[in-house]
Parts: structure tokens; sequence; C-alpha cells
């Protein structure tokens, strides 16, 4: 028998506030464990939380550019549990009536497109975290993360795969940068992902029992744990077994999945609404001020780069894979007046000397203004293509402009047709076997003489103008 997989995604993005969501302590990763708490995130008793109004501005964005259906009064709730990374013995979450509902996006693969539903977002504050001391039987527990703002994106059950998973997780993680709401670090944690996956006879409607998959850290961990579970859940059912509803970890260096816990385990989280926070309303002028900040989505400036541009759909996926690469590739094409040269240059030198060194176009330093200046010396046929290289090197290892590049180096290619002819008709004086040779018919020759002429200019003559003389010339046109 056949089986299909069922997957649904939820994802925990950490937002990029200066301050947490209850109260004014820094929400920055990385600091000396436990400098950045208060009475209020550590939770004193009498203590009171108060929103942050830009944890729901960023909730927002994501929601519009998700598509989903806003509601204009969402709630928080208290999710009951205990660990010692949850000093209140609760998390606040939204469980009821979240902000954000009915979204989805649209995934590529294979050429094709499909849309994976959303089916919610909310926030959420981030528990602290432990650490676990490697050598003595103690953990510590750093609650600088306590209160730190996150959204939960869920999926509806609509991926149908492992690489397409991937695919839709791609392009979360891409929306959430470009927001500028999240800096997508799954390292750090600042975008993490749970995956549930059951499989039912393909051609069926009914849903299979489900499990729960956590600690992938990566996009590609993702997938191949996805992969690992879909066969172990296949080979168990077609034993004759049934699939467990449980969590399971992954286990990256084995390369597969453990159960951590059963349903019998399952969470009763006893929500019930917070009575410390008062219900949020977004009205219009709200919800409009926050539209009118969202950019131009990944998706949108692909497809405008392919139509504007002429570019191939390929260079637009490179070229728009960060806002800050976009934007230099843009304002590169507006200073040159070349889309097509411009993304040769960038996809070719820019990001293999940036890749080099692990480094992102904000490093980069060749500026889009001096990278329209060496398209334009090549154009006017003032260097080679060949010379180009070397100069883009050189700006890139210098940061010099160009021309100065070009002028320190003595690298102006010769274009004075005289010169040439005169150089040229020399060359052929001295060759007379071979153009004896070349007049027979015997056209490889002209390759003789093409390296001979370069020779002579160390490189530096326009090599289509040697063509063109050596054409006229060697057949004794004058
Ligand atoms: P929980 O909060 O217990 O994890 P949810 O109902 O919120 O449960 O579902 C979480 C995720 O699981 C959603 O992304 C949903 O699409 C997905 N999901 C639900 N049922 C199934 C199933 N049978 N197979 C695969 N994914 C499922
Ligand atoms: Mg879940
Ligand atoms: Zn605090």
């Amino acid at each position: 028998m056949e089986y299909e997989p069922v997957i649904g995604l939820e994802v925990h993005a950490q937002l990029l506030t200066e301050a947490k969501i209850f109260c004014g302590c820094s929400a920055k990763f990385g600091a000396a464990p436990n400098t950045h708490a208060c009475p209020v995130c550590l939770g004193m008793p009498g203590v009171l939380p108060v929103l942050n109004r830009k944890v729901v501005e960023f909730m927002l964005k994501m929601a519009l550019a998700t598509n989903c259906r806003i509601n204009r009064v969402c709630s928080f709730a208290r999710k009951n549990y205990f660990y010692p990374d949850l000093p209140k013995g609760y998390q606040i979450s939204q469980y009821a009536s979240p902000p954000a509902e009915h979204g989805w996006i649209e995934v590529e693969l294979n050429g094709g497109k499909k849309r994976i539903g959303i089916t919610r977002i909310h926030m959420e504050e981030d528990a602290g975290k432990l650490l676990h001391d490697e050598r003595n039987p103690v953990s510590h527990v750093d609650l600088n993360r306590t209160g730190v703002p996150l959204i939960e994106i869920v999926s509806e059950p609509d991926i149908r795969g492992a690489e397409e998973a991937a695919a839709y997780l791609r392009r979360l993680h891409e929306t959430l940068v470009y927001l500028e709401i999240c800096d997508g670090n799954m390292e750090e944690g600042s975008f993490r992902c749970d995956a549930n996956v059951s499989l039912r006879p393909a051609g069926t409607e009914a849903f299979g029992t489900r499990a729960e998959l956590k600690n992938m850290n990566s996009f590609r961990n993702v997938q191949r744990a996805l992969e690992y579970e879909i066969k172990r859940q296949r080979y168990v059912l077609e034993g004759g077994g049934k699939v467990a509803q449980e969590t399971r970890l992954w286990d990256d260096t084995a390369g597969v999945t453990h159960s951590m816990r059963g349903k019998e385990e399952a969470h009763d989280y006893r929500y019930f609404p917070d009575p410390d926070l008062v219900p949020v309303v977004i009205d219009d002028a709200w919800l409009d001020s926050v539209r009118k900040t969202l950019p131009e989505l990944p998706l949108e400036r692909r497809e405008r780069f392919v139509r504007d541009y002429k570019i191939p759909a390929y260079d637009a996926g490179v070229l728009t894979a960060s806002r800050e690469l976009a934007d230099y590739y843009e304002e590169l094409v507006r200073l040159s007046g070349e889309p097509k040269l411009a993304s040769n240059w960038v996809m070719g030198d820019v990001l293999r000397f940036l890749n080099e060194e692990k480094k992102g176009i904000g490093a980069c330093p060749i500026a889009p203004a001096s990278l329209a200046d060496l398209i334009r010396l090549i154009q006017a046929g003032t260097i080679s293509g060949k010379m180009a290289k070397e100069v883009s090197e050189e700006m890139y290892r210098t940061g010099k402009p160009p021309e100065k590049i070009i002028s320190e180096k003595g690298l102006v290619q010769i274009t004075d047709e005289g010169a040439l002819t005169e150089m040229i008709a020399e060359i052929i004086a001295e060759n007379p076997a071979q153009l004896a040779q070349y007049r027979a018919g015997k056209e490889k020759v002209f390759g003789f003489f093409v390296g001979q002429a370069m020779k002579a200019t160390q490189g530096k003559a326009n090599p289509q103008l040697i063509n063109d003389l050596l054409k006229k010339m060697l057949a004794g046109d004058k």
C-alpha cells in the first residue's frame, strides 16, 4: 500500500523588540546570565505585566504578510505548568482568541506553486534556559530569556513531504527576516520548529495518528527528521502495528528520532484568561499604520525582478535572498542601467568574494556606485572583461574606486585603431609561413595571430578590435 505523509508545523519566532513582552528588561541575546531580569519577568508576587505595544505590531506585520484574518480583539491566557526555567509557574500565551487566523503562504516546488494554510498566529512569552553542566550533576538556570517575546505560527496539516516542509519553513523564515521582526538565527533559537507528522493510505481523507518531532535546529535537520519519521511510521504500519501519539526527539548524531513522552503524559495546561492583562483591541487606525510599514515581500520582489529587469527566475531568487542584497542589486541597476550585467556581477564576483569570507552583503567593501562605474568602463571599452576581473578583486580588497585601480595598474585597454593596425602589420610581416597557411584555408592559424597580437600588447588590446583588424588584414584588405 502507498502511504501519504501529512505534516503540520508549529514555528516559534523570537521577536526583535528592544524590550521583553511584559517588562522593560532588554530582550537582547547573549548577555551574562541573569542580568536581564526584573521582578516582573522573574514572576515575583504582586507584580503586574504591561504589554509591549511593539510586540503586537510585529505580530501584525507577520499576520498581514501571511494573509491572515486579523481578529480585532484578542486576549492573553495562562498556560500552567511547572519547570525550573519558568519561575511564575505559568507562561503567558494566547489560547481561545488568537489575534490572527486563516492565513496562507505560497511555496514553490519543482516549478509548481502550492498554498499552505496558516491556522493561527499568536503572541507569547519565552521561558528561561537551563544549562546542564557536563562535569557536575547540576543544572544552571539563565532567566534572561523569560519574557522575551515570541510569535507562534501554526500551519494547517497541508504539507505532504519533508522537502515541502523545508520549503515552507524557508519561506516563513525569509518573510520574518524581510520584515525585520526576527533575526532568524536557528542556532541561537530565534526560529524554532516542531513538526507534526502522520501517514494515511494514499487517496484517503482521514488523518492517521501523529507524532510531534522536536529538537531540530536547522532546515536540513527538520527535513532529515521528517524523512526518518515517515520511514519509521511506514515500517510500523506495514508491519500491521499502530503509530503511537507521542512527542519524539530528533537525535542529530544518530540520525533518528526517540520517543520522549507519550499521550498519557500529555500536558493539561489548565488555560485560563490572564486576569492581569486587559484584552488587546486593534482598531483600524492602528492596523492601517502597521500595514503602511510593510515592505515589498520576497516573493513579490522576485516576480517584479523577473518582469521589470528581464532576468531569469533563478537570478531573481538569488538576488532577493535577503532584503539588503536585493537593495544592493536594485541600486546597482539604477546607477548602471544594466539589469542583466548587474545581476552577473552581483551573483558572480560580489557573492563569490563574500561567500569566501562568509560575509553578508552589508559587509561588502564594493559600493554599488563603484560597481556601476566598473560596468560603464567595460562597456566603454576602457578595460576588457578580463581586466575587469582583476579590477573587481582589487576593489573588493581595497575598497578603491575602479578608475584609481585602473590607472595605478596601467590597465587601460588599447583601442587606438591606428596603433593596433601598425602592430598587426608588423606581426603579419614577421610570419609569412602562417599567413600562407591561413590564406590556403587553414582557419585555425587565426588563433595564432590573435595570440601574437595579445602578447605584443600584454593583453591590453580590445579583443573585438583585434579580431576585426586581423580578419581584414589577413584577408589582404586595406
Ligand atoms: P498541539 O498544540 O497539541 O500540538 P494542534 O492541534 O495545535 O495540537 O496541532 C499542532 C499541529 O499539528 C498543527 O500544525 C496541525 O496542522 C498539525 N496536525 C494536527 N493533526 C495532525 C495529523 N494527524 N498529522 C499531522 N499533523 C497534524
Ligand atoms: Mg504541538
Ligand atoms: Zn524583566
